[in-house]
């Protein structure tokens, strides 16, 4: 049965390397990286993300920011405290949390974040690079940094290998299939109006899948031998669990694992990747800011 590939011990052992940096940094010129986290309205999750995140930060050193803004806040308000951050020299990340609500306009918002501090990549001009042969995106949006991160630290090799990634959404299915096709693998998507993902998917010496469906991808999707990355996280009723709930991926683990050569689990793979990456963007835009090596 496949290796499982633990997200949760790789992202420690990056953010020691991280909270070492920062030391590093401290001590060679006194500054200390700054992420701003921006949240606007209540929902339970992006509360949970955003505590999670802060937490993250003050583990390894980072100073964090945070604005909290009423659900009717107008979007002026939200470009406003952007413009502020924008030019604030102690802040070198800035990340608005996503969803916002339905009233604002959210190109225009991502657009508003300096592209030096977009630790998100969620700027267009950062994902127009990384779509663009010879061209460098200041930042890699972190959940599909995290999937690439993974694959690397267990040596897959991706150049010339036939990859599928299984969503298509701005913030992970697009860009980790343009990270795949940069290193040199052979893409394609899988999305919701595919006709025949199983058969498809079944091509994939690498699968990434981030849809949101508990169970989509079954054992007989998957090549034998094949690695597979699963950004789904998707509560399912649970009795025997305090909460009701339990969280399981897009990937049918019990068959998925019988068949792959190695396999992330939910929870525990690509979760604590996403935080670690955003913890490094910050670090190096702070480096990149304040010209450290
Ligand atoms: P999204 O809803 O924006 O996009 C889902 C994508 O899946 C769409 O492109 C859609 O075309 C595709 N899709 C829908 N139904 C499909 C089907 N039956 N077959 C094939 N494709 C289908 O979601 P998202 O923001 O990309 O998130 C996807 C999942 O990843 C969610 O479960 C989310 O919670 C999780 N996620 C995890 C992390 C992490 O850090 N691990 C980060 C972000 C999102």
């Amino acid at each position: 049965s496949a290796k499982v590939i633990d997200g949760k011990a790789c992202a420690k052992k990056i953010r020691e390397e991280i909270a070492a940096e920062i030391s590093r940094m401290k001590e060679a010129i006194g500054v200390v990286p700054g992420l701003a986290v921006i949240l606007v309205g209540s929902r339970k999750d992006s509360q949970t993300y955003v505590r999670n995140k802060q937490k993250a930060c003050e583990g390894v050193g980072i100073t964090s920011h945070e604005v909290r803004l009423p659900e009717d806040c107008s979007e002026e308000e939200v470009l406003n405290h952007i413009s502020c951050f924008n030019d604030d020299p102690s802040v070198h990340g800035i990340l608005v949390q996503l969803p916002l609500p339905r009233h604002m306009n959210e190109e225009r918002i991502l657009n508003a974040v300096s592209i030096e501090k977009d630790i998100d990549g969620f700027h267009p001009l950062n994902i127009g690079r990384l779509a663009m042969q010879g061209r460098e995106p200041l930042f890699v949006p972190c959940t599909p940094k995290g999937c690439m991160e993974l694959l690397h630290r267990h040596g897959v090799e991706i150049s010339g290998k036939r990859a599928v990634v299984i969503g298509r959404s701005n913030i992970v299915g697009m860009p980790a299939s343009l990270l795949l096709q940069r290193q040199n693998a052979t893409i394609s998507i899988v999305h919701s109006y595919t006709r025949n993902p199983e058969e498809i998917t079944r091509e994939a010496d690498i699968v990434i899948s981030a849809v949101g469906v508990a169970n989509l991808v079954r054992g007989s999707w998957i090549k034998p031998g094949a690695v597979v990355i699963d950004v789904g996280i998707n509560p399912v009723d649970d009795p025997d669990s305090p909460r009701g709930y339990r969280l399981v991926g897009d990937v049918c683990y019990e068959e998925a694992s019988q068949v792959a050569s190695a396999i992330t689990p939910v929870p525990g793979g690509v979760g604590p990747m996403t935080i670690a990456m955003l913890l490094s963007n910050t670090l190096d835009s702070a480096k990149r800011i304040h010209r450290f090596k």
